[in-house]
């Protein structure tokens, strides 16, 4: 897989969405995007499916605001960041915003615990853990706030993802997998590794009020994820049936459109200050 070609080249190869003009260009720009402060991050609220519906969390998401193309999504530069390295520093800066993000909260009384999302290479860099330590002791953020999100092919990625996990695990950071049932996996994983969460991918609870299968898959990630002690959340809810059925199947947690898009900060921060907090 270690192919000598250059980053643009494969970008292009890979997303056939982009031009080459398109490619090369982004890849210019993004090696300056993060000295120029072009990143931001935007949060998603998580709600607790029982009950009054509480606010219990956050998902960072990460925008980049270039200059001339204005806002681009994630999943058009981060394939490309990833190929370039430069999702290390990038990565670097996605953790640092979170752990001032949840210091700033807890000084407002706010214990809302927040995720973000690791990258394929990031998780395999072999320095992931140091970086998160030293981001942890360097901000004096409280680790048991901030959540990881990998996906089930980084965990299933051999020896090395067991002993990065138990690591971070040690740190007291809560790691969760990210569109869980999408990808290539065996479930013998889930019960020797330190793992808090499963999100369940946004396909299955997708007409899961309709489809019974779809139904019944998220019920049987459920009874399997409360066995295991993990806490379940559904990703991509965007209607009031879909909560419903979630609330029977024994969900814990929600997150959507239903509820809301990623907020930029100062809109986050305005629906948690209204949010009731006992
Ligand atoms: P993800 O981690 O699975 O994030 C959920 C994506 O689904 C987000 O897209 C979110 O805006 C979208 N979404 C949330 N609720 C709904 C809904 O009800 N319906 C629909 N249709 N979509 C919903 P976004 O922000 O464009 O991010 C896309 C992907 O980019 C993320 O998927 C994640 O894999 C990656 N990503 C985002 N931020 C970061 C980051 O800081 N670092 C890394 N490595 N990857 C990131
Ligand atoms: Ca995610
Ligand atoms: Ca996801
Ligand atoms: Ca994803």
């Amino acid at each position: 897989f270690a192919k000598k070609t250059r980053g643009g080249y494969r970008f292009f190869e890979k997303t056939m969405s982009l031009s080459a003009v398109e490619g090369v260009i982004l890849e210019t720009d993004l090696r300056k995007a993060l000295e120029q402060g072009e990143f931001e991050l935007h949060y998603q609220p998580q709600y607790e499916v029982r009950g009054a519906g509480k606010l219990v969390g956050a998902e960072a998401l990460i925008r980049w605001n270039h200059p001339q193309l204005g806002q681009i999504p994630p999943a058009k530069f981060i394939p490309l960041a990833e190929e370039t390295g430069l999702i290390e520093p990038i990565g670097e800066w996605v953790i640092r915003e979170v752990c001032l993000r949840l210091n700033e909260w807890k000084a407002k009384g706010w214990a809302l615990p927040i995720a973000a999302n690791l990258s394929v290479s990031q998780f395999r860099s072999g320095t992931l853990v140091d970086r998160i330590r030293g981001i942890l002791d360097e901000t004096g953020a409280d680790p048991g706030l901030l959540e990881l999100e990998i996906t089930e092919s980084m965990a299933m990625d051999a020896g090395q993802a067991y002993t990065v996990l138990h690591e971070l695990s040690r740190l007291g950071v809560q790691i969760s997998i990210d569109d869980f049932g999408t990808g290539y996996s065996s479930m013998a994983y889930l019960n020797k590794f330190p793992i808090h969460r499963l999100k369940i991918d946004r396909s299955f609870i997708d007409g899961i009020d309709r489809n019974g299968d779809n139904a019944a898959i998220v019920s049987a990630i459920a009874t399997l994820g409360h066995h295991l002690n993990m806490n379940i959340v559904a990703e991509g809810v965007e209607t009031r049936e879909q909560v419903e059925l979630l609330n029977r199947i024994g969900c814990d947690v929600a997150q959507g459109y239903y509820f809301s898009k990623p907020l930029p900060l100062d809109r986050f921060e305005a629906l948690a200050g209204k949010a009731a907090w006992d």
